[in-house]
């Protein structure tokens, strides 16, 4: 059987795992990411941990490398000036893998990384042509097409979450204003109940999940909340349908999770807002990743698709 790591380096923490062709998580450790001064000492720590890992299980296990997810990866192999790890500058993350584990390494950002994973071993599986939309902190997208993540140029493409949705809207931690992402993710949900209430936006604006708990027992403000973000996303959806004629739109995270509050209005909007041609012909669907597993998937996944 093939096996291969997955390695997922987020802000805080470095999630480690192993995982069979099949999706399989046969073994998962984490590491503080915030303990490693220099990427390399990190990249080093993992490797010893991953080679201690391999030497204990059967041999007839296959190892054919890891596969890296991590803000701002880029397909070419590196971190570029990603605000949330405090490593300044270009980080040639997948060559220090490759170097100290000895077998070939994988990097891309956690959405295309996701994306993958959603075609090697979730709903997306024979599908070539799909977007795939994380809903969490921020709005992260994958584009697939013909079978493959389209990187761009630089290895920037997909990044839905920064279309400027309103001209002068909110700020973003882009630098602009107005990006869907500052609307369509668990802090642009906040944001908007915030706005509902009359009250800044702050810390202690109530979570996603307690918003999300209000509507359910029948708030009417926060239902409102639901039903802008989901009015604002379905549009967005329908207007990115019209340069990438997916098959299928998946949507991941924990406020894609909100079913009746979330999903259904957002297909009502998708549909309302789609060019003809591609009416009632484009499922909008919850990722077939499980939550907890999603990261490590994900990461692994280009290397068995590779
Ligand atoms: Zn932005």
């Amino acid at each position: 059987m093939k096996i291969a790591a997955g390695v997922d380096i987020g802000g805080t923490n470095t999630a480690i795992g192993i995982i069979t062709e099949y999706g399989e998580i046969i073994f998962q450790t984490s590491i503080a990411t915030t303990s490693y001064l220099e990427p390399e000492e990190l990249v080093i720590q993992v490797a010893k941990i991953l080679k201690e890992e391999i030497s204990k299980i059967n041999s007839l296990f296959t190892f054919l490398g890891t596969g890296i997810g991590a803000p701002n990866g880029n397909f070419k192999g590196s971190i570029e000036f990603a605000p949330n790890l405090k490593w300044k500058g270009i980080i040639p993350l997948a060559q220090l893998f490759e170097k100290h584990t000895g077998a070939p390494a994988i990097l891309n950002n956690d959405a295309n990384a996701a994306a993958i994973g959603e075609m090697v071993f979730g709903k997306a599986r024979g599908i070539n042509d799909f977007l795939f939309i994380t809903l969490g902190t921020g709005l992260g997208s994958g584009i697939v097409a013909n079978g493959k993540v389209i990187y761009g140029n630089d290895g920037f493409a997909g990044e839905l979450g920064h279309t400027i949705t309103f001209k002068d809207g909110r700020a973003c931690n882009c630098g602009r204003f107005g990006c869907l992402e500052t609307y369509c993710s668990a802090t642009g949900l906040r944001r908007t109940y915030a706005e509902l209430i009359r009250e800044d936006f702050s810390e202690n604006t109530l979570s996603s999940e307690s918003i999300f708990q209000k509507a359910i027992s029948g708030d009417e403000v926060a239902g409102e909340a639901f039903r802008i973000t989901a009015e604002i996303l379905g549009l967005a959806l329908a207007n990115s349908v019209a340069y990438t004629s997916p098959k299928a739109i998946f949507l991941f995270g924990g406020l894609a999770n909100a079913g009746e509050f979330l999903l259904n209005p957002v297909k009502e909007h998708f549909e309302k807002n789609l060019l003809n041609i591609y009416k009632n012909k484009i499922p909008v669907l919850l990722s077939g990743l499980k939550e907890a597993d999603a990261a490590l998937l994900g990461a692994s996944s280009p290397i068995f698709n590779n």
